[in-house]
């Protein structure tokens, strides 16, 4: 149907021109003397054409205006086009993302749809970002040792007093992380990493050298004995500063370090695990220079609570899978649920996690683990 229209419309439309022609035809009657004024105008007009022309030429270089314009549309030459179209609104696109505020989407958590058991043996209790190794609970050393040397893995925003000095990789990780923007952002490169992982022997040396000198009352004061350094984890280290002085400070023994650690340890997931107004709790006075790695999470929370590790887990204990979880946020918006794991005492312990969420589980290494699921969406 539509195909046999279509050539009808076509053939219509010379019909509907044919009445301009007649009229022309019959222009053709007027007299000789307004044809001669028409060829005479004709002659003037192509006189006056060709005067404009010759003078024209010298002005308009006729390259330029006629054969090499690009057909409108296409745009041959980035550089020489970019000012001319500055006014135009399109360009406005390029610039708006950079000039705006970043935009703080903080996407709605996600909630747990569901719950599944896993079965943790007990030997998953002495290990992970949370064990707590003090007076209290001595560290249950692993078969295999988990560090890795420092001088190998290590970034030139820092220094070492020792090339043998070694810890768990993800506390390199984040310690490379924070020494490379304290060095970005002061200029300085001279904190000096003292102490990492510390073996049984190593600490039962320094416990009984000391105990010899000084008496073993005084040992105790200022040492953990052997299997109670939290240096056995790996996860910590002391800091001091190395300046081209050649001698070695505190790190608080000059301006413009410690307060920065303290103030930023949190975000690479370190804290100041012996905080002077901690002491009666952590049986340790006040260490300046001692950072511990419990991930970004847990630093930021303890800190925030203003709770050092001993009352963070304590703390924690308060919220168990089938009662109020925990909620918390990061500097970086991320957001996470904890709730907390008595381990039973059959030797292996049945922990709820999410069916549908990522989630972490840390032994405390004293009496349970700590379930941390990350529900940003
Ligand atoms: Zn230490």
């Amino acid at each position: 149907m539509n195909s046999g229209k279509m050539p009808e419309r076509g053939n219509r439309q010379p019909q509907d021109r044919r009445p301009p022609i007649r009229r022309a035809r019959r222009r053709s009657f007027v007299g000789p003397v307004i044809a001669a004024v028409l060829l005479t105008t004709l002659v003037i007009v192509a006189i006056v054409v060709l005067f404009a022309l010759i003078i024209g030429r010298p002005g308009k270089p006729l390259g330029n205006d006629t054969g090499t314009v690009p057909p409108p549309g296409e745009e041959t030459d980035y550089q020489t086009l970019a000012p001319e179209t500055t006014g135009i609104p399109e360009t406005s696109f390029e610039t708006e993302p950079s000039t705006a505020p970043e935009p703080v989407t903080e996407p709605a958590p996600v909630a747990i749809t569901g719950y599944k058991v896993v079965t943790l043996d007990k030997s998953e209790l002495f290990s992970g970002d949370l064990i707590l190794v003090n007076s209290q609970y001595a560290y249950d050393f692993p078969e295999k040792k988990n560090t890795i040397n420092v001088f190998n893995n290590k970034n030139k925003a820092y220094k070492l007093s020792s090339s043998q000095i070694e810890l768990e990789p993800r506390t390199l990780e984040a310690l490379n992380a924070m020494m490379l923007d304290f060095s970005n952002e002061s200029g300085k490169s001279d904190v000096l990493v003292k102490n990492g992982y510390r073996s049984y022997e190593e600490q039962k040396q320094l416990f009984d050298a000391r105990a010899a000198s000084y008496g073993e009352e005084n040992a105790k004061k200022y040492l953990a004995q052997p299997g109670h350094s939290e240096h056995h984890t790996g996860m910590c280290f002391d800091l001091g500063i190395y300046p081209d002085d050649g001698r070695v400070y505190d790190l608080d023994g000059l301006s413009g370090y410690a307060d920065w650690f303290v103030k930023n340890c949190g975000k690479y997931g370190f804290i100041l695990r012996y905080p002077e107004n901690k002491a009666a709790i952590t049986g340790i006075t006040s260490d300046k220079w001692h950072f511990r790695y419990v991930g970004q999470v847990h630093a930021e929370t303890m800190n925030e609570l203003g709770l050092c590790l001993e009352e963070y887990l304590e703390e924690l204990r308060k919220y168990p899978y089938n009662g109020d979880h925990l909620l918390v946020t990061t500097s970086s918006g991320k957001k996470y649920e904890i709730y907390y794991q008595y381990a039973s005492d059959t030797g292996s312990t049945e922990v709820y996690v999410p069916e549908n969420l990522p989630y972490t589980i840390s032994g405390d290494n004293a009496l349970g683990f700590v379930v941390t699921v990350s529900i940003s969406g």
